[in-house]
């Protein structure tokens, strides 16, 4: 099965998130992709991938990718925090990272854990894919 894959950027780590889904784009394109609206927006527009948009972080984007992985419907979360600004959603932003240690959902919350997660993520893959 593809790999099902949340990315959340808040608006200073929305660059950094596009740098980072394009290091990785042949592997995300080969996967099933949602995001919140605004981060969802510019990965389609500037790297062309499919992804299903929920809504803005802020209007309860990150509480529908929550109800997604409570109902086993997201395998790893990529959720690029910024941690200097404060967030008018920080209980919807603890709700979804409370709901990853629940449910034992991988959430990289920085890029050098992002890099981790997802080249572990194409390490599994290629086995599946070997087996
Ligand atoms: P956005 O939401 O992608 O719509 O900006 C991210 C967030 O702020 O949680």
């Amino acid at each position: 099965m593809k790999p099902r894959i949340a990315l959340i950027a808040h608006d200073k780590k929305k660059d950094d998130m596009i740098t980072l889904a394009g290091q990785y784009r042949d592997f995300l394109s080969g996967c099933t992709l949602t995001a919140t609206g605004t981060t969802g927006s510019r990965l389609i527009n500037e790297l062309g991938l499919v992804v299903d948009c929920k809504h803005s972080g802020p209007f309860g984007g990150d509480l529908q990718i929550g109800a997604q992985l409570v109902t086993g419907d997201i395998d790893c979360v990529i959720f690029l925090r910024d941690p200097m600004t404060p967030q008018p959603h920080e209980p919807d932003i603890n709700a979804l990272v409370r709901a990853c240690d629940v449910h034992n959902i991988a959430c990289a919350t920085n890029v050098s854990t992002a890099h981790l997660v997802l080249d572990g993520l194409i390490l599994t893959t290629n086995k599946e894919k070997q087996a």
